[in-house]
């Protein structure tokens, strides 16, 4: 620790919190982190500088990459970060591997994650395709029904990604595609009804066939399938698909289970061991099935993995520390007017409250910061002096926690929440 008077010898400035290092120099919090960081973002230039053409087995981004690319953006969520790393690493393994003699085939790995919503499913999977520049696409299960029903049929969100790769085929079928809501589409009820289930079991029946592999025929265009029309065939054996879900009660099925399971013997031990207050965690294939998933759904998607419910410290790093963080973002803007912009730790305390009180999540910090920033934005690139005058110093504008409450005053909470 250092002595009063003490200089960081990076930044040069005086504190009374300095770490040394063997030969003497001494370092500061913040130029740790941000040397941390400038080591994070070379793995990811090195990383990314590689797209889907140029990937071979020599320059594939390992797990460690993709997970320090990931935690450049998503906040927590260690667990299905390293899931997903795996997963696809092993994804652009087998569609790089050589043609080999030994029968061995490595089987799809695509991938489930449950956890509430606004937890970051959807950002880890746009965040992976960045960084390997595939294409990329996010369709809602709920807007898919049944062949020949009123709605999307499966196959729309392989027009959506031909879309995205410009058509270029080649590409699509290397590419990602994230099914969002996936247990929106879950069996209704156990027993087979006697209307048909058509955005249900009948749309699962669809994407099984995607899932699997085959090759499928895309109107080019989208729209109905007319059988004068010429189709793009597209082969999915190497598209990877990645499905999210916050399956609303499937604790409760996880809970019944393990009840179940540790009846008998050892069971006092057992019990002991279970984490009550974050059962997802023992989340299972067969909770899946509870849930109203058919087993071959279930089947196609061998990995599967959870996400934590957000609290108040993660909160409160997503509104700071992501490479694209809210707050960041907003820096950036008023510095191209010449302004930097300070948030004071109790403002974003104070943001990080309101989300939590609205139960707004993730997304309400957006929503919030937008609120609180549209007074500034609008007043200060034109100088109108209409925002507080005392709270623009020298260039520097401050964001203070009453600035935030008066502000937020003035927003309607029923907008703010219709705005997540
Ligand atoms: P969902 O789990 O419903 O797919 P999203 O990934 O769409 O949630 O999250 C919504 C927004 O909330 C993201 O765009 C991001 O701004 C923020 N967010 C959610 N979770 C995280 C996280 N773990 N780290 C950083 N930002 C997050």
């Amino acid at each position: 620790m250092a002595k009063k008077n003490d200089r960081c010898s990076f930044c040069g400035r005086e504190m009374t919190q300095l770490y040394s290092g063997l030969d003497g120099a001494l370092i500061c919090p913040e130029c740790i982190e941000s040397g941390h960081r400038m080591v994070q973002e070379s793995i990811a230039k090195q990383v990314r500088g590689n797209g889907v053409d140029n990937l071979s087995l020599d320059n594939l981004p390992k797990p460690q990459d993709i997970k320090a690319f990931l935690d450049l953006y998503v906040i927590g969520q260690d667990e299905a970060k390293k899931y997903l790393s795996v997963a696809v690493y092993n994804h652009y393994k087998r569609i790089l591997q050589p043609k080999s003699e030994d029968g061995v085939e490595i089987e799809k790995s695509n991938i489930v994650m449950v956890g509430s919503t606004g937890t970051g499913k959807t950002l880890m999977a746009r965040t992976i395709a960045k960084m390997l520049k595939v294409p990329f696409t996010i369709v809602d299960a709920t807007v898919l029904t049944e062949a020949g029903y009123v709605g999307e049929d499966v196959e729309s969100l392989l027009v959506r990604l031909l879309q995205e790769a410009d058509y270029n085929l080649p590409k699509a079928e290397k590419g990602i595609v994230f099914i969002d809501e996936i247990d929106k589409i879950a069996r209704k009820g156990d027993n087979p009804s006697i209307t048909r289930d058509v955005s249900g079991e009948g749309v699962q029946q669809g994407l099984l066939k995607l899932l699997e592999g085959s090759v499928v025929n895309v109107p080019p265009q989208g729209g109905r399938k007319h059988p004068d029309q010429e189709f793009i065939h597209v082969n999915t054996q190497n598209i990877l698909f990645i499905c999210g879900g916050a399956f609303d009660g499937i604790e409760k099925k996880i809970a019944q289970r393990l009840n179940t399971q540790v009846v008998g013997f050892a069971a006092a031990e057992k019990t002991q061991r279970i984490d009550k207050k974050n059962v997802l965690k023992y989340i299972a294939p067969q909770d899946l099935k509870s849930f109203g998933l058919i087993p071959e759904i279930i089947g196609r998607l061998p990995i599967l993995t959870y996400l934590e419910p957000l609290d108040r410290a993660a909160l409160r790093r997503i509104l700071t520390e992501p490479k694209n963080a809210i707050t960041k973002q907003y820096q950036k803007l008023l510095a191209m007017d010449g302004v930097r912009l300070v948030f004071d730790d109790e403002a974003l305390d104070y943001i990080v409250d309101k989300a939590i009180e609205f139960r707004l999540g993730a997304r309400g910090l957006r929503s919030l910061t937008e609120s609180i920033m549209m007074d500034v934005m609008y007043a200060v690139p034109g100088h109108d002096g209409s925002v507080d005058a005392q709270l623009l110093n020298d260039g520097v504008f401050t964001v203070t926690k009453n600035f935030a409450q008066q502000q937020l005053a003035k927003a309607d909470a029923l907008r703010l929440q219709n705005a997540v």
